[in-house]
């Protein structure tokens, strides 16, 4: 009876359906990292959204898109390290498979400071870098290793294939990308946790940053989880998504976070009734609230930036569990919906929470200003 009632009682105030970080499988620990983020570039993939997500309206086939890089600071140490570095900012000197997308203007950019250039410049000299965790080895986000010092050791997945070009002639990597540098692996296979359904490895023992197996994308994608105060933490989802569209709306997601009124209606009359449907929608008039699924979902077309497209859904799915969750803040390196928002390098994200930064972020991506919206034909 008692349950009954309970449950009467948490249908009629919808309440919201919490979670605690050791539900997810998360130890309590109160060492911390502090994350700082940088946009490093802006670049364009000209009749290239298809390869991401799917639908993709008429007009709507290029996208830009961010590419994020994080300074961590481990504070139990003061140890600092990079969780990506973005793109190198001299396209025309990668292995001539990606240079080509710049020379045939498949990816376009304005010229920009490297994450070298941007750290020195605040201060940050690159001899302290101790580490670089590579999420995965694509080219917008190893950066150019050789500008940083040798000292700066590489971390990296197991899984992913090292081998350079012209050995692999797929490769993303050449010579100069691993020159003189320590590389470091992480063995998802010996991993002794599971977080929210992952093999989790605690990188520095203590509970402040664990990183997790997301493949997909990439062989040997990971996804970096920072506990940025003893209850809270970002999830640096890298390249698990490309829009927050894949991520939003999940049932859970709605309850904790409804969309703020002037959004939806907005959204309500610009999100297409042709392509997007829920059950209380009608011709022309899309109800947010009853859509129990995400918006789009991984490409899985010939030349799908996702290798594994059904592996990359789940690992979608495994992190949208965070994203429900008010505890966890998602952060992922393509977002162009939240660059407005979100706090850049030399200010911390650690305080999202106490700021109210998800809740003001999150819905933006169905704005029809917001740079993310493509949920029309354009
Ligand atoms: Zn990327």
């Amino acid at each position: 009876m008692l349950s009954y009632s309970f449950a009467l009682v948490a249908s009629v105030f919808a309440l919201p359906a919490l979670a605690g970080f050791q539900d997810f499988g998360i130890p309590a620990s109160s060492s911390t990292v502090d994350i700082k983020a940088f946009n490093v570039a802006n670049f364009t993939l000209n009749n290239l959204a298809a390869v991401l997500v799917s639908p993709v309206l008429p007009g709507r086939e290029s996208i830009t898109l961010p590419i994020h890089a994080y300074l961590i600071q481990h504070q139990p140490s003061n140890t600092t390290f990079m969780f990506d570095l973005g793109m190198r900012n001299d396209p025309q000197n990668l292995p001539p498979g990606f240079a080509g997308l710049f020379d045939n203007k498949n990816i376009t950019f304005e010229p920009f400071k490297d994450i070298t250039e941007l750290l020195q410049e605040g201060g940050v000299s690159l001899d302290s870098i101790e580490m670089v965790f590579w999420s995965h080895a694509h080219f917008d986000h190893i950066g150019d290793m050789s500008k940083f010092p040798q000292s700066t050791k590489i971390v990296v997945n197991e899984k992913t294939n090292l081998t350079i070009f012209p050995d692999f002639a797929g490769s993303d990597l050449q010579a100069s990308d691993l020159s003189g540098h320590n590389v470091e692996t992480v063995d998802f296979e010996k991993a002794k946790l599971v977080i929210s359904g992952m093999p989790a490895v605690d990188f520095f023992g203590d509970g402040s940053f664990y990183l997790l197996d997301t493949p997909g994308h990439l062989v040997g994608h990971m996804t970096g989880l920072a506990r940025v105060t003893p209850t809270s933490f970002i999830v640096l989802g890298a390249d698990a998504m490309h829009h927050a569209g894949e991520l939003r709306p999940v049932g859970n997601f709605l309850n904790n976070f409804p969309c703020p009124s002037e959004i939806l209606e907005e959204a309500s009359k610009a999100i297409s009734t042709d392509f997007f449907w829920s059950t209380k929608s009608a011709p022309g008039s899309f109800d947010l609230p009853s859509r129990a699924q995400p918006l789009f979902s991984v490409s899985d077309i010939a030349g799908s930036f996702y290798v594994d497209p059904v592996a990359a859904t789940v690992s979608v799915d495994r992190i949208a569990v965070f994203d429900a969750d008010p505890d966890f803040f998602v952060l992922f390196t393509h977002d162009a919906s939240i660059t407005g928002v979100l706090p850049y390098f030399p200010q911390s994200v650690s305080d999202w929470q106490k700021e109210g930064l998800k809740e003001r972020s999150v819905w933006l991506f169905i704005d029809p200003e917001n740079d993310a919206f493509a949920f029309s034909p354009a």
